[in-house]
């Protein structure tokens, strides 16, 4: 959806993250859908931690390049959100968090804790480990920062299949952030029981992230900042087709069946399928409530 032209943004709710050079990526595609399936949008680095069970990040980063921290002069209006990926994710930031600010205390009781985006090019180092374009964007409890790449968006589109439409690469921010909500809400505990499949603790976490940027979602465009302005527009259906179809492209049965090599296995899944992402999108999105998203309390996911 866009951003309100004159609304301003805030750029002390991300900070940039080191380029350390290139990545030497090895094993050709059938790594990097096995990296995909296990980290793709998710909180998986959590428990695999920087720790050798962690099969993809360490050693991957060549040693030497710069270090460069991204500056975020160009992301001063919503003007600037509608033309820039990077002051997109900023601005998306921004109203998620506003919203949180206010919703989580009144929806459930408790209080949010901001929580930083780390907006990095290339790869840079996390307390879970290396983010970098294997991984995909990511929540890491550790430090509670949501770390991404502008540069994913691309590849969204291109690789996965997800339409061009800001509400696809807000999603993206949404769920990341729903991963936070999660944290604060203790549930990010119980998505940590190591298993996979459809029904599988991990599965409910990414469904309820998926829920939660619904939810975000469907208060956008009415969620006001600190000065009482609002930053979105109002939501067209094209909005929420974009959405759907990032939901939809991240499910692990497209992954595998369209990225993977044309099997798919339910019994590896860790995200859900895409039926179940997009429903779970709508679930939040159709109530406007948190207290929609509880995927723990069913097996109908
Ligand atoms: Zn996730």
């Amino acid at each position: 959806m866009s951003f309100n032209e004159g609304s301003n943004l805030d750029t002390s709710q991300v900070t940039g993250g080191g380029s350390r050079g290139g990545l030497a990526i090895g094993g050709g595609i059938g790594t990097l859908v096995i990296v995909l399936i296990g980290a793709f949008l998710g909180v998986d680095l959590t428990s695999l931690g920087s720790s050798a069970a962690n099969p993809y990040d360490q050693g991957q980063v060549q040693p030497g390049g710069s270090t460069s921290e991204q500056s975020f002069e160009q992301c001063k209006t919503g003007a600037d959100a509608n033309r820039d990926d990077t002051c997109r994710i900023i601005g998306t930031v921004n109203s998620v968090q506003d919203y949180w600010q206010d919703a989580l205390p009144a929806d459930v009781g408790r209080q949010y804790r901001a929580a930083k985006t780390v907006i990095y090019s290339g790869a840079t180092q996390s307390p879970c480990g290396t983010a970098s374009n294997q991984t995909g964007p990511f929540y890491c409890p550790s430090d509670e920062r949501i770390y991404i790449d502008a540069s994913f968006f691309d590849e969204l589109t291109s690789r996965f299949g997800a339409d061009d439409g800001a509400l696809a690469q807000e999603y993206v921010v949404a769920h990341e952030y729903g991963h936070h909500v999660e944290n604060i809400l203790g549930f990010l505990a119980k998505g940590q029981d190591r298993k996979t499949g459809p029904l599988s603790g991990g599965v409910r976490i990414e469904l309820m992230a998926d829920c939660m940027a619904g939810v975000w979602a469907n208060h956008a465009a009415t969620t006001k900042d600190d000065q009482g302005n609002t930053l979105l527009r109002p939501l067209t259906d094209a909005d929420i087709r974009s959405a759907l179809s990032a939901a939809s492209a991240v499910g692990d049965d497209h992954i595998q069946e369209d990225l993977g090599g044309g099997t798919v296995n339910p019994e590896t899944w860790t995200h859900g399928s895409s039926e179940s992402r997009q429903k779970w999108f709508l679930a939040g999105y159709e109530s406007g409530t948190v207290n929609a998203c509880d995927t723990f309390s069913t097996n109908d996911l």
